[in-house]
């Protein structure tokens, strides 16, 4: 494979703006793979890591560990406690709000992995509603929870995965409350018929009731009303309608989604600022199939060591004459809990797509635990063997990108 030099100073400096599953993968990988040519900085709000798979636990009060940053990342990578407060791509400056005070860093390259939060709810009364797609949310939620008296009225909206998490959560941590689902489609409808079928039990056993075919219209403290005129009682209600991501690249002037993700090219570089590049939630990835990857742990890593390895390729001189290959991610499937005691691992296509094979039970529920805790430890792995991280897809891509920095 020919290649061309693109940097001639011996040293980059990469900004990695954010340690969760994309940022942390990013940063060690970049870090193993290229031979001390790059210098890499982490700018994280806090020193321990948030595991967000398991934000529905923290919202019903389970302990969740929270590893230390700077021993996840290691000595190679330099570690920076706070916010980017403001970002200037063109300047390759970022501002940095933390305990020391307020200080600017600079950067020839950032990789943004801001990750996302709850998305703002987008019907009156939205602030009468939780949520908890961050860490902030979810401990508020806990002590809301945590103060319902027995009967009380709870509702999770949304049936995406986080919906079916929470709300099997919820359900099965105070079988002395009235938990609805409501949601705009069926409960079960992304999965196959077998894997529905068990979702369907799960919720029906944990004495769950499906509130289908409804929008919400407004949030009022003690219901929900619906656009079909109906209400629901809700002492306490979850919003788990979506995800939207951090102002910052909005801010920044990056081309965004309307969830505010970076829109990127398929080797996740800011369609219109190159020299960013957007990682996990953060970004908004074309997929070789023409969709978009959603926002998930399944993206997260893949997009974290691609970008790393696009980053080495650049530092080392050995990016292919046609540019970075793009990111080749195949799906292969989603395990999603329903409370405690029981799973589905739905197999899925390369794009996705659910198909009719399923594992449930026993095999299931330990499948989802190892899955939320060796992402934790994913991370550690990617930094004592910096190519250990493989995806389906990632040999394509290592042909591409990844082979000519190994070693
Ligand atoms: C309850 C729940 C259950 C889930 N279950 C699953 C599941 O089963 N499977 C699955 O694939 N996905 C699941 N997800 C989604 C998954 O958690 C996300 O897709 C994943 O965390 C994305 O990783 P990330 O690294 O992009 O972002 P994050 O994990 O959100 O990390 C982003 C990091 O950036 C930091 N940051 C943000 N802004 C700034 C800033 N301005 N300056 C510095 N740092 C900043 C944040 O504090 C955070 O540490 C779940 C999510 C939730 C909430």
């Amino acid at each position: 494979m020919s290649t061309h030099t693109t940097r001639t100073t011996p040293s980059t400096h990469v900004l990695v703006v954010g340690a969760g599953f994309a940022g942390g993968m990013a940063a060690v990988r970049l870090a193993g793979r290229s031979r001390g040519r790059v210098h890499v900085t982490v700018v994280n709000p806090r020193p321990t890591f948030v595991n967000r798979l398991r934000l529905h636990q923290v919202a019903t009060g389970q302990h969740v560990p929270a590893p230390d940053v700077r021993r996840m990342l290691g000595t190679d990578v330099t570690f920076v406690e706070g916010w980017v407060t403001d970002l200037d791509p063109d300047a390759g400056r970022a501002t940095v709000s933390g305990p020391d005070g307020v200080r600017t860093l600079g950067f020839d390259r950032v990789v943004l992995a801001t990750g996302s939060t709850t998305e703002p709810v987008p019907v009156p009364g939205g602030e009468h509603a939780h949520g908890v797609a961050d860490l902030a949310a979810a401990q508020r939620l806990r002590s809301a929870f945590a103060d319902l008296p027995a009967g009380a009225d709870v509702a999770v909206v949304g049936g995406g995965f986080t919906g079916l998490e929470t709300v099997g959560e919820l359900a099965g941590s105070r079988p002395d409350l009235r938990v609805r689902l409501v949601t705009s489609g069926a409960a079960t409808g992304w999965f196959g018929p077998r894997a529905a079928a068990h979702v369907s039990a799960s919720l029906d056993g944990l004495g769950i009731e499906s509130v289908e075919g409804s929008r919400v219209r407004s949030v009022e403290p003690d219901r929900l009303l619906l656009d079909d005129g109906a209400e629901v009682p809700s002492d306490l209600t979850v919003w788990c309608g979506g995800f939207a991501a951090p102002p910052l690249a909005r801010e920044a002037g990056l081309a965004v989604d309307p969830a505010g993700a970076v829109l990127t090219d398929g080797a996740l570089q800011s369609v219109s600022h190159p020299q960013v590049m957007a990682v996990g939630d953060a970004g908004h990835t074309v997929a070789p199939h023409g969709g978009w990857y959603s926002m998930s742990c399944q993206f997260a890593f893949p997009s974290g060591a691609h970008a790393a390895d696009v980053l080495a390729a650049e530092a080392l001189g050995a990016v292919p004459d046609g540019g970075p290959a793009p990111l080749d991610l195949g799906f292969q499937g989603r395990c999603v809990s329903i409370g405690g005691r029981a799973a589905v691992l739905q197999v899925t296509d390369r794009d996705d797509v659910a198909t009719d094979r399923a594992v449930t039970g026993r095999a299931a529920v330990v499948a989802k635990r190892f899955q939320v805790r060796g992402v934790v430890a994913a991370i550690g792995v990617a930094r004592r063997v910096p190519g250990a991280i493989r995806w389906p897809g990632s040999d394509r891509a290592a042909a591409a990108v990844a082979a000519p920095v190994a070693g």
